[in-house]
This record gives structure tokens, sequence and C-alpha cells, in this order.
């Protein structure tokens, strides 16, 4: 069995997969692959999926399956999977880490400090102690969320289209209600049709002045052009996100405009996470392995 690890995995993986067959990460074997291993770069379209004619198992190590065309794979009687659960508490922990590096001016008190400069009097910082959160998207990773922000006494509401069965959350019934109270709004969305774009200029008009916004969910739930809008006349205090319209973005307005503070879609990539993917990715190879499939 040829298994073609496709994007970045635990450095670990390969050794540890290596007892089901050959492990190659060299993506000219793709047609020779029965076991395809992708995270976000791979695109598993129908074109890519032809060109694998003895495909049987596509494993996403990671939440969602956006970049699979999961219906044309089952078509051709390929599994797929993801790695759903691994990821919650590493995403919301960069999620958290951007909500707190914004009131407190993290960059610009690192980069003012190398370019010389002392801002003691300029840098008021805000504390995140009693101030009101809204998570947009209350799975998993939006929960995680939760628990951090109650350590740090937030009053937390929530919107979901699902009852939200979370205790530290308050869930209103949509994002009208939520947006006009919220000091920082908090996106876990899945990216389908629903959200595409769902954060607009409407929506922006919706929120408090000086709100901050954090995005580790998909890039493509807001519009850029409307965030740029927010942030270059104040309604918008600051827009931390780790995701984007392509990765890397192309010609985005938001590597330019004021208030950003941008990460490199890694909202999955602790060293903890890979290894637990890794383990999962494991478990469902050696399952295809017994099934008799392989
Ligand atoms: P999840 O499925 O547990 O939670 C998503 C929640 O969104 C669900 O509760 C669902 O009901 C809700 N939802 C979906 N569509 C909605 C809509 N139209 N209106 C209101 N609520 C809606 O998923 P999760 O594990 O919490 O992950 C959330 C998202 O985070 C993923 O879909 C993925 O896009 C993103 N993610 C990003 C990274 C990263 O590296 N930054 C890593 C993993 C996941």
């Amino acid at each position: 069995m040829k298994i073609l690890i496709s994007d970045a995995f635990d450095p670990s993986l390969p050794g540890k997969l290596s007892r089901f067959g050959t492990v190659t990460d060299d993506h000219a074997q793709l047609a020779d692959a029965q076991v395809v291993l992708i995270r976000s770069k791979t695109k598993c379209t129908r074109e890519y999926i032809d060109q694998a004619p003895k495909l049987k198992l596509i494993i996403r190590g990671g939440v969602g399956l956006d970049n699979v065309d999961v219906e044309y794979a089952r078509s051709k009687g390929i599994e797929v999977y993801n790695t759903a659960a691994a990821s919650s508490v590493s995403v919301a922990e960069l999620a958290f880490a951007l909500m707190i590096a914004m009131p407190n001016h993290l960059v610009k008190a690192h980069n003012s400090m190398r370019e010389g400069k002392w801002l003691k009097k300029e840098l008021k910082r805000t504390e995140l102690f009693k101030k009101t959160l809204g998570i947009i998207g209350c799975g998993r990773i939006g929960q995680e969320m939760a628990k951090r922000a109650a350590a740090f006494e937030m009053r937390i509401l929530g919107y979901d289209q699902v009852e939200i069965k979370c205790p530290m959350i308050e869930q209103v019934a949509d994002l009208d209600a939520l947006l006009p109270q919220c000091d920082y709004l908090s996106l876990h969305l899945p990216l389908n049709p629903e959200t595409k774009g769902l954060i607009d200029s409407d929506r922006i008009a919706q929120m408090k002045d000086g709100v901050y916004l954090i995005n580790t969910g998909r890039g493509k739930t807001i519009i850029e052009e409307d965030i740029v809008a927010g942030l270059e006349s104040g309604k918008i205090a600051g827009y931390a996100t780790d995701v984007w319209y392509s990765d890397p973005p192309e010609n985005t307005p938001l590597l330019s405009a004021p208030g950003v503070l941008m990460a490199p879609h890694i909202g999955a990539s602790s060293k903890e996470n890979l290894l637990r993917i890794g383990d999962i990715v494991l478990e469902l190879v050696e399952e295809f392995v017994k099934s008799g499939k392989a």
C-alpha cells in the first residue's frame, strides 16, 4: 500500500505509518497512492481525484472538509475522514492569544522598543476583565474559547444555529441581538453558503464602536474590504486573523490596513496538536487496513 503525505504533518508520522506500507511525500506518486493525507494546502478537487485511480482513503488532518470534493470522492468509493476533535484546544489558544494581544498592544510595544522608542505614556492598555465576548459559532473551538474567557471573568454571549450546550455561554437568538452588546467578537464558523461573507458592512454597523474582532474560523466568512473600512473609520479597533481568502493571501487590503494582527494559518499547528492529529491518522489507517479495504 502506498501512502502519500501531501501536506505538513508531525515529522514522526512517516516512521509510524511505515508498518502499513510505503510512505512518500512525493506528489508525483499520486497515481499510485491508495491513501492520501492532507491538511489545508492540498485541494482534493475532482481533477486531483481523477489523477489518483488507486485512491481509497483521504484523511484531512484538521477540522472541516472544505478542501475536499467529498461527494465526488465518495461517488468513486473513496472514504474521507478528518480529525475534527484534535485541534480545538490549539485553535482556541491562538484565538485567545490574538484577543489578548490587541488591547495590550503587544506587537506595537515590542516593535517600538526595537525602534528605540519608549511609548510608556502612549500605550494605554485595556483589560478583558468584565468585558463582553461574543462567540459566533459555538462548537468545539468556540466552547474552548469560552472556557478561557471565563477564567478572565469576561461576560460570554454566544450565537449558533443549534442549541449551545456550554454552561459558560449565554446563548442569544441571533446576530442582531449579539453584535451591539460585544466588546470582542470571536468567529469560529465553518465556511458554508450561509456563513460566506456573513460579516459585512451592515453587520459591522450593528457592532459597538471600537469593537475587536478575532477570526480563526475561515477567512471568507468576512468581507475584507468592509473590515478595512471599519478599521480605517475607527469603528473597529482591531481585527486579528489567522485565516485568509487563500493560503497565502493574495492582494489582500488587510496587509496594509491599520489595527490588523495577522497569523499565517497556524491555529492547528501546535506541536501537541500535530501529535494528536498523527495519532488519529494512525488509528484511521489501521482501521482501514484491518477492514480489508486496503
Ligand atoms: P464545530 O463544527 O464543532 O463548530 C462549528 C459551529 O458553527 C457549530 O456549532 C455549528 O452549529 C455552527 N454553525 C455552522 N454554520 C452556522 C451558521 N450559519 N450560523 C450559526 N452557526 C453556525 O467546528 P469547530 O471544531 O469548532 O471548528 C470551527 C471552525 O474553525 C472550522 O469549521 C474551521 O473552519 C475553523 N478551524 C480553523 C483552524 C485554524 O487553523 N485557524 C483550525 C481548525 C478549525
